[in-house]
C-alpha cells in the first residue's frame, strides 16, 4: 500500500493491511516476522505537507539475542503515530519541540509514502536497542562456541594483557 499525496489532498485513506511474513524487509538479517504483522489506521495531510499515519499495529517478531543467539519473541500490539515531512522542505534544520520529536519519524519523497516504510519505522521503535533473552544471559562462549546458559564448559578464556600486547608488537 503507498499513500500518494495527489490522493490525501483530495481525504483522508483508511487502510487495514496484514503483511505477510517477508512482507517487510528490516536490513536486519537477525530479525523475522512470526506471523503476519495486522496494521490498520488512517493517514492524513496535515497542514504543513506532513503526512501523519495514526493506527494499531499487531503482530509478533523474533530476533536473535546479542549475547547467545537464541531466539527472542517480541510480540508487538499497540497504537502508534507517526509524522512524516516532505523530503524538500528545508526548515528540517529547525529544532523541533520534544512532542514533535516524539512523533517525527522521517521524511518522504515527492509523492509519496509506502506503509511498510511507517510499519518497519515503528517496529524499530518499539524494539529494544539491546535483544537480550534475559538480563543475565552468558552468551556464547568465545573458546568453544557452546552457550554458556546450557553448559558449564570450563574454558579458561585467555585474556592477553595489555602490556604482553604491546612487547609483541615491538
Ligand atoms: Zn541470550
Ligand atoms: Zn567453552
Amino acid at each position: 500500500m503507498f499513500f500518494s499525496v495527489k490522493e490525501l489532498e483530495l481525504h483522508k485513506v483508511p487502510f487495514q493491511v496484514e503483511f505477510p511474513p517477508g512482507g517487510i524487509e528490516f536490513f536486519d538479517p537477525k530479525l523475522k516476522q512470526a506471523r503476519p504483522l495486522e496494521v490498520s489506521g488512517t493517514a492524513q495531510l496535515d497542514p504543513m505537507e506532513e503526512i501523519r499515519v495514526r493506527g494499531h499495529l499487531k503482530g509478533l517478531l523474533i530476533a536473535e539475542c546479542d549475547r547467545c543467539l537464541e531466539p527472542i519473541e517480541f510480540p508487538l500490539d499497540g497504537d502508534f503515530d507517526l509524522c512524516y515531512r516532505p523530503a524538500e522542505s528545508d526548515w528540517g534544520e529547525e529544532p523541533a519541540s520534544l512532542s514533535e520529536q516524539e512523533n517525527d519519524a522521517g521524511f518522504y519523497d515527492g509523492n509519496g509514502l509506502p506503509l511498510a516504510d511507517v510499519v518497519r519505522e515503528q517496529v524499530l521503535l518499539w524494539l529494544p536497542m539491546q535483544r537480550i533473552c534475559r538480563e543475565e544471559c552468558k552468551g556464547i562462549c568465545p573458546q568453544c562456541g557452546q552457550n554458556r546458559n546450557e553448559i558449564e564448559c570450563g574454558c579458561l578464556v585467555e585474556r592477553i594483557d595489555e602490556r604482553w600486547a604491546a612487547l609483541k608488537n615491538i
